[in-house]
């Protein structure tokens, strides 16, 4: 992608290199309740406490410097955001809606969020109830070395699919398939989920479909490398790798195949209209 030097979103918030925000690791109080907390809960105290003993306390931690190579990948995803925006905004506003731009939080390692205490190895995700995606950046070197989802573009596309979670929950999709979730057996609650993460991947290649268009931001070979991301991140390709990182929702985002489809009917049409997974019959998926 030719990303460099063009507009950077005023939506990212950068928490690399912080210690979670009010979140205090270490020793002392702290320590002892959670381990009563997690032993009231059946799970192992040892555990924690070691985990805990070589967290360094809140406060004490050095905001680490960020390296060049990490200040750049911090712009890359500071310039796909604003190339989402500019996208939703657009397509968004010729239906009459007003895009509301969701913030993008990058950190390392731990942080908080509105949907629980966020961890890399959770991989990245979009909360609803503070409408935020976050991404530790670590999962995008994941991504190559385990998944062989390479290029810039595999980078963009999960951004974009991040992003397509926060405009089904501005369209409503997201609590109205919420709301059927909770009240559906686990089975059903994972065909529903499957649908929603199929959805995501239509609405990145609605997007896709509209940056084309930005002068020269796109180039040969971009496409393949969303393509081969989209179909990397498949669950049965991810069972198969069965260990390393924990994408999250693993089982739940439909195989290679029907993320690749998606993503392309996304990214041929850019048409809303033809994005609704959750009328398609199970086998058309
Ligand atoms: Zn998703």
């Amino acid at each position: 992608m030719q990303w460099k030097g063009r507009r950077q979103s005023e939506n990212v918030e950068d928490r690399r290199g912080m210690t979670g925000r009010g979140v205090a690791l270490g020793g002392g109080l702290g320590a002892l309740a959670i381990a009563v907390i997690v032993l009231l809960l059946g799970g192992n105290p040892e555990e924690v406490m070691q985990n805990l003993q070589t967290a360094q306390p809140a406060g004490q931690q050095e905001a680490q410097v960020l390296s060049q190579e990490d200040r750049e990948l911090g712009e890359f995803v500071g310039v796909i955001l604003a190339e989402t925006e500019s996208v939703w905004n657009q397509v968004l506003g010729q239906e009459g809606e007003t895009y509301r731009e969701p913030k993008l939080v990058l950190f390392t390692n731990a942080t908080e969020s509105a949907c629980g205490y966020a961890q890399s190895a959770s991989g990245p995700f979009y909360c609803p109830g503070d409408e935020k995606v976050y991404i530790d950046l670590g999962f995008f070197q994941e991504m190559q070395q385990k998944l062989g989802a390479r290029g810039d573009f595999a980078w963009a596309y999960v951004i974009a699919h991040e992003v397509g979670h926060h405009v089904q929950t501005q369209l409503g999709i997201m609590q109205q398939a919420q709301e059927k979730i909770q009240q559906a057996d686990k089975q059903e609650a994972n065909r529903l989920l499957v649908r929603l993460e199929l959805q995501a991947d239509f609405l990145a290649g609605v997007w896709a479909h509209y940056a084309q268009r930005t002068q020269g931001l796109l180039e040969q070979g971009d496409i393949e490398e969303g393509l081969n991301a989209a179909s990397s991140v498949g669950d049965d390709r991810i069972m198969k790798q069965q260990q390393g990182y924990v994408v999250p929702d693993a089982f739940t985002h439909g195989t290679s195949a029907q993320r690749v489809r998606w993503f392309t009917k996304g990214f041929k049409t850019g048409d809303l209209s033809q994005g609704d997974t959750f009328a398609v019959p199970a086998g058309e998926l």
